[in-house]
């Protein structure tokens, strides 16, 4: 399997490659050159997680050797995660893959659990001896799952981004009690927009990237568009449809519907690849927050972020603009690279681009209010006694929207992305419970109210150490990097 730029046929790679580089030096995203297919589902239907998620991460990087990769996936999930990996919750049509299962208690951690895995026997394909400092700009889920991914991965280190006073105090106290001796994290004087700049400047600065790899560094990146992550996502999705034959609730065959809320476009983007490679999804439902930029591409065609970004309960979705749209776009024209270059150059000089060639997809969009959040909160908990988290919330409302639009009762399979606990203030509001201010006992309260345990990952948050501090300017993001990174330091 090669891998080539959504920009340029020409620039093709190996799967390593593709998997070290991140991004495609002309700026495209890399893609696979073929859709490996399923085939038949039958024979997947006795695997476990483990053993599924080797069979699908071998279809994209077969190169690397079945071995590594079913060392790789047995290394990644393991006990960090809890037995089975993603439980199925199912009532009526509707069943919610459960993917905050591991230590940060959101979905990141499904791929970035792996991609540590998948990066260093990518390194030794390509018999690279330099150690590799991964860059992350994080609105907050992103860094703390990067960094428990590569926490004392050898030959790795992480350095975490993140604005200053703009993540929740869950999410910062995630990041700043982090162990380990590879890990850095520094919060920055400015906001998400800051933090996303300045490292694709540093990863930019070619003056910056010699000295580094003189003192034996290279640089890399473990977000969103690196493919590395895209793949190990298809595999809950194959998984969650193959629990619903095994409960009985579909026959094999038998086509679903899944909804994904959304930011940069990965998690459903992921969804999509599982459907080209055979799995019976008959609609993809794209749930947007009140950002509905995606929700008014797929109405119009005509994408535009020019628009202020709104800070919503669902932070991990508040972007504008939202990058694994480009693969989308690349695999909906067959393959257009100047049609993708195109509309990525007027995306770039003018913020918004018009497409057309929409209506013929599977993809149908909603978003959802900050007040049709709280409302669908309180009656799911209300009727079913299930709590589902701010962002699970925008994905079930625009499955109602969508419901209520087509009276298609399919059944569907809804991506529940993050742990109520992390966003425990949202959820007490929504079912009408007290509030309390002090973060943990707003937690205390909710596990109270919910009859379960608190996520060890949240509980032990309290006790640990902070030990990461450090803030910077945003234009001192380069200079403290090299200084941490400094051999004779
Ligand atoms: C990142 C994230 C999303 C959005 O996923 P994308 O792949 O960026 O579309 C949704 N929910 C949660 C909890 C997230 O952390």
């Amino acid at each position: 399997m090669n891998y080539f730029s959504t920009r340029n046929h020409r620039n093709k790679v190996s799967a390593p490659e593709a998997i070290v580089q991140g991004i495609a030096s002309d700026g495209g995203l890399f893609v696979p050159s073929e859709f490996p297919q399923l085939g038949d589902l039958d024979h997947l239907m006795k695997m476990g997680y483990q053993e599924l998620a080797a069979y699908i991460l071998g279809l994209y990087f077969g190169e690397l050797g079945e071995e590594v990769i079913r060392n790789a996936v047995d290394r990644a999930y393991d006990d960090k995660f809890i037995e089975g990996v993603v439980p199925v919750h199912a009532k009526g049509e509707v069943a919610f893959l459960e993917l905050f299962h591991g230590r940060t208690c959101a979905f990141k951690d499904m791929a970035l659990s792996v991609l540590p895995h998948l990066l260093l026997a990518s390194l030794k394909a390509l018999s690279i001896k330099k150690e590799v400092i991964i860059l992350v700009a994080t609105s907050g889920d992103t860094g703390k799952a990067a960094l428990e991914g590569f926490l004392d991965v050898d030959g790795v280190h992480i350095a975490v981004y993140y604005p200053h006073g703009g993540v929740s105090e869950v999410q910062r106290l995630q990041m700043a009690t982090t162990g380990g001796e590879n890990t850095f994290v520094c919060a920055i004087r400015g906001n998400f927009d800051d933090a996303q700049t300045g490292v694709k400047k540093i990863f930019a600065d070619e003056d910056l990237k010699q000295r580094l790899a003189d003192e034996g560094y290279l640089l890399s990146s473990a977000n969103s568009i690196n493919i590395g992550r895209l793949v190990p996502q298809i595999v809950y999705y194959v998984y969650g449809y193959l629990q619903l034959v095994q409960m009985g609730k579909i026959k094999l065959g038998e086509s679903v519907n899944v909804v994904v809320p959304t930011g940069n476009f990965g998690n459903v983007l992921s969804a999509y690849y599982a459907q080209r490679m055979g799995l019976p999804i008959e609609r993809l439902i794209v749930a947007s927050n009140d950002n509905r930029v995606l929700t008014d591409f797929f109405d119009s065609g005509e994408y535009d972020g020019n628009r202020t970004l709104l800070l919503t309960s669902s932070p991990s979705m508040d972007i504008l603009i939202s990058s694994n749209l480009e693969r989308l776009l690349f695999h909906i024209s067959d393959g257009d690279t100047s049609k993708v270059r195109d509309a990525m150059s007027q995306l770039q000089r003018d913020r918004k681009y018009e497409w057309s060639g929409l209506v013929d997809q599977p993809f149908s969009s909603y978003a959802a209010s900050e007040d049709e959040v709280s409302e669908w909160i309180a009656n799911v908990y209300e009727q079913d006694g299930y709590v589902m988290d701010p962002h699970t919330a925008v994905a079930y409302t625009c499955y109602q929207k969508y419901v209520k639009d087509t009276k298609d009762k399919k059944v569907t399979m809804i991506a529940a992305t993050a742990s109520p606990f992390k966003f425990s203030k949202k959820v007490l509001f929504s079912i009408d419970k007290h509030v309390p201010v002090e973060e943990f006992e707003s937690i205390e309260s909710l596990a109270e109210v919910m009859a379960v345990e608190i996520p060890e990952g949240l509980s032990k948050l309290r006790q640990l150490e902070e030990r990461h501090k450090k803030i910077c300017g945003v234009n001192d993001m380069e200079a403290v990097l090299t200084d941490r990174f400094r051999r004779d330091r």
